[in-house]
């Protein structure tokens, strides 16, 4: 069969046509393990092997990436399943911005697959510390460590900064659960299969744990230390004010490749 013939069994099921052709490149990728390259030389496919993936996709409606087990971020191959969110490819930008502060040692908080904190330690040679409160979600991005060959890094289960007495780093980044539970219901029904945890806060503006970690973060940075956050372009400059509010100096909110503000970056101390 023909790559457009799959593309159009989805979009007779109700998936938009960009999203469709992006979902058989991904799924001819990672199933045939080609590279995008390979694929631009191949014309026909065995449907064998790539139908059971189109059935499964579209009789359960579960995002593809949990139907393959994997997901494609920054050109690198990772480990997902339902108890982690899946990469976006916005988070890019907060890696991009982790791997240029000053600094040898980095906490991320929420890891989920381990995203941010495989990707810090492979591009840059800092020593990365991923905590999450879910066992699973240290699982997972441990697998991912392992299978990149990562030796700067290492997992922790921790509620934020409860396991962490003592610790002190130089970059804390984070991309923490966002979206006000409130819109929960309105948001579309692939994202109604990742981890509540992962994704909700029980406060109006999303704002919950934007707040605990800012007021605790200062006896965990080293002097001159930099958070940084993934945000909402909304939350930006209420994240600002709580930075303000809790003396962090040199605050700055960057826009990812669509000019969307995605990134809010401060430093400890006046
Ligand atoms: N950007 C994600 C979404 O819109 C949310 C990620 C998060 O809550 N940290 O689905």
């Amino acid at each position: 069969m023909k790559k457009n013939e799959f593309i159009k069994i989805l979009v007779n099921n109700g998936i938009e046509k960009n999203e469709a052709r992006a979902e058989i490149e991904l799924i001819l990728e990672f199933v045939l393990n080609k590279t995008k390259e390979d694929l631009i030389f191949i014309e026909d496919f065995n449907p064998d092997i790539i139908m059971p993936v189109i059935k499964k996709r579209i009789e359960t409606k579960k995002p593809l990436q949990y139907i393959l087990g994997f997901a494609p971020f920054m050109g690198e191959k990772f480990i997902v399943n339902e108890n982690v969110l899946i990469p976006r490819d916005d988070t890019e930008i907060l890696v991009q911005e982790g791997i240029k502060c000053k600094g040898s040692t980095v906490l991320d908080i929420g890891t989920g697959s381990g995203i941010i904190s495989c990707m810090v330690a492979k591009l840059s040679n800092k020593e990365v510390l991923g905590i999450d409160i879910s066992d699973e979600a240290i699982k997972i991005s441990q697998q991912n460590a392992n299978k990149l060959g990562l030796e700067n890094i290492e997992f922790m289960k921790s509620d934020i900064f409860n396991n962490l007495k003592g610790k002190k780093f130089d970059i804390i980044i984070s991309n923490p659960p966002y979206i006000p539970i409130k819109l929960k219901e309105s948001i579309q029904k692939e994202v109604r299969f990742e981890p509540d945890l992962a994704l909700y806060t029980n406060d109006d503006k999303g704002l919950h744990f934007y707040k605990k970690i800012i007021k605790e973060a200062p006896n965990f940075l080293n002097e001159e230390g930099t958070i940084l956050f993934e945000v909402m372009k909304e939350q930006a400059p209420l994240v600002k004010e709580i930075l303000i509010e809790n003396g962090f100096s040199n605050i700055e909110i960057i826009k990812d490749v669509q000019g969307i503000q995605r990134v809010i970056k401060a430093k400890k101390g006046a």
